[in-house]
């Protein structure tokens, strides 16, 4: 019960959008609020269910993947979509991991090779003990074997140069997700659509 309640809910906002991910206690308190609907795939249609509705098919079509209130049982929602206008992508990008992996493109900042994330760290071009911020333009990707080359150094010091100067990156992702978290199969298509809308540039 515990563990249903923290599963991923993938959230899109009035356009569609993949924007974010919640847990389904989050979803279902929203749905509960009247500032959510569930969106479901029904036979290859996709509907939206806003409590009473969701309540509803939840009793008629019951499902393992269920949560009990005192009062009643209600299936775990997999895709939300916020009935308020208030989850527009944020213009800024937000300072995550993630985000620095897409703006360095999964590339290693020293040697400008390819990796996968978890042969990627995050490293700080001028160290943290020598005063270097945690910040867009102090932090980078960079491969185990450059990593440990550097050190505690500053790139000039160890004859490293960086691939290009990090910066705050301009582009507006429409998915601010963690995509390392579970994906539900019902999310494939929204993750998509986001996926081929991000704006470039
Ligand atoms: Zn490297």
């Amino acid at each position: 019960m515990t563990s249903l309640l923290n599963q991923h809910v993938l959230v899109l906002n009035r356009l569609w959008q993949a924007v974010n991910i919640c847990s389904v206690k989050r979803a279902l308190t929203l749905l509960f609020e009247g500032r959510a609907q569930v969106v479901f795939d029904l036979g290859g249609n996709y509907r939206t269910f806003n409590f009473d509705q969701w309540h509803d098919f939840s009793q008629r079509e019951p499902h393992d993947e269920s949560v009990s209130t005192i009062s009643f049982r209600i299936r775990v929602p997999k895709v939300i979509l916020l009935a308020v206008f208030d989850r527009l992508p944020k213009k800024e990008v937000k300072f995550t991991r993630h985000n620095v992996f897409e703006r360095d493109q999964n590339t290693c900042q020293y040697c400008g090779n390819r990796f996968e994330r978890r042969d990627l760290n995050l490293d700080h071009v001028i160290p943290r003990d020598r005063g270097g911020p945690t910040t867009w333009e102090n932090i980078v990707c960079s491969c185990i074997p450059c990593n440990t080359r550097k050190a505690n150094h500053t790139p000039q010091e160890v004859g490293m140069k960086l691939f290009r100067k990090p910066k705050r990156p301009k582009w507006r992702p429409f998915v601010q997700v963690n995509l390392s978290v579970n994906k539900d199969d019902s999310w494939k298509q929204f993750i998509d659509v986001a996926y081929w809308n991000v704006e470039l540039g």
